[in-house]
């Protein structure tokens, strides 16, 4: 296996030096398929490429079925049209409160403060969502703040995506005080891709803005498959864990990707050696764009019940789907038997 060298830099300067051209990435990758390419430059213009080189390094050169490739490279197969699969799966545009909120589970929520992402998963159920129309500006955190006291069961606030550690540390630490400064927010939850795609995002200053703070602070990590954790990022997530942060995981199970119960295995392994617990296993939203990582529920089940009896309980994920209007993520595996 062979992958292109790429210097490590800071993270605001990768952030910056983004692939978003799909002739760019090929080149890189010694993919001359011209298929690939036309069919990459059409998708993209729906729902743009973009991938760190970091994340790139950690692909195989020449190979087109790369399942970190798959995962970002636009596809003609995107444009495709199938009734089931729609803009809004989730019904995310209803529960929208406020600018930036969403709330839909009793205890936690979510808030939203940037459109913006390090990659663009060709399978993100929030790419087709109107981000720019609905983040918080500065003076909408009194209403946020009047929500909040309102609800007093909301013990638990995530930040979620867009990507918040696309946010620089200033902004992250103006919004760290102003949920400290209300008691009845106990944790703060951050969602974000960004540690296993630039993983130099987990710098001293971060840690010690989140080891400082006076809430319980837990990363919920997004990582498909092994080859995405190299000994660096692991390093440094599991520096994140000595540091008393609680690191979970979450996957989405994509066809071509991570669909065999031993690739699986092996991302449960692999998190576990970076201190890191598998959280969720979600099962594909049906977002427009996304239907050829769909699987079907036969597939799923089989690939499900070959995890469960490879690894020990603690590194199973929890195999969910978000279903629209429920009161929680549901279950998928075994409910049938109550
Ligand atoms: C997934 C999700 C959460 C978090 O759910 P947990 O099961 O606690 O991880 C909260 N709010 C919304 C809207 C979500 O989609
Ligand atoms: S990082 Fe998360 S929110 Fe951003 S495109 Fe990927 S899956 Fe979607």
């Amino acid at each position: 296996m062979t992958n292109f060298i790429y210097q490590e830099q800071k993270w605001q300067s990768q952030m910056s030096d983004l692939i978003t051209s799909p002739t760019e990435l090929l080149e890189l990758l010694n993919l001359s398929e011209q298929d690939l390419l036309s069919g990459a430059l059409l998708a993209s213009e729906q729902f743009k490429l973009r991938v760190p080189r970091a994340f790139v390094s950690k692909m195989q050169i020449g190979n087109p079925l790369d399942p970190l490739l798959l995962q970002v490279l636009p596809h003609h197969l995107e444009l495709e049209e199938h009734i089931e699969f729609i803009t809004d799966p989730l019904g995310e545009e209803q529960a929208n409160q406020l600018p930036g909120v969403l709330h839909k589970y009793q205890s936690r929520f979510l808030l939203t403060l940037t459109g913006a992402c390090a990659i663009h998963c060709r399978y993100c159920f929030r790419r087709h969502f109107p981000y720019q129309e609905n983040l918080p500006k500065n003076d909408d955190w009194l209403n946020i703040r009047d929500y909040l006291l309102s609800k007093p069961h909301i013990n638990e606030v995530i930040l979620s995506g867009g990507d918040p550690l696309t946010l620089s540390n200033r902004k992250l630490a103006l919004w760290l005080e102003r949920l400290e400064s209300l008691n009845q927010i106990q944790i703060l939850r951050i969602h974000s891709r960004v540690p296993v795609t630039i993983s130099e995002r987990l710098d001293e200053a971060l840690v010690s803005l989140l080891k400082n703070s006076r809430l319980r602070i837990i990363l919920v990590v997004h990582s498909n498959h092994p080859a995405e954790l190299d000994d660096l990022t692991c390093r440094r997530l599991a520096n994140l864990v000595q540091q008393d942060i609680l690191v979970l995981n979450q996957s989405v199970l994509l066809k071509g990707v991570n669909d065999s119960a031993e690739i699986l295995a092996e991302l449960s392994h692999r998190l576990f050696q970076a201190r890191v617990m598998p959280y969720y296993l979600h099962v594909l939203d049906k977002v427009k764009g996304a239907q050829h990582f769909d699987l079907e529920a036969n597939k799923i089940d089989q690939i499900y019940t070959e995890v469960l009896a490879t690894l020990p309980g603690y590194l199973v994920p929890k195999l969910v789907r978000e279903i629209a209007g429920e009161q929680n993520k549901t279950p998928l595996y075994g409910v049938t038997i109550f």
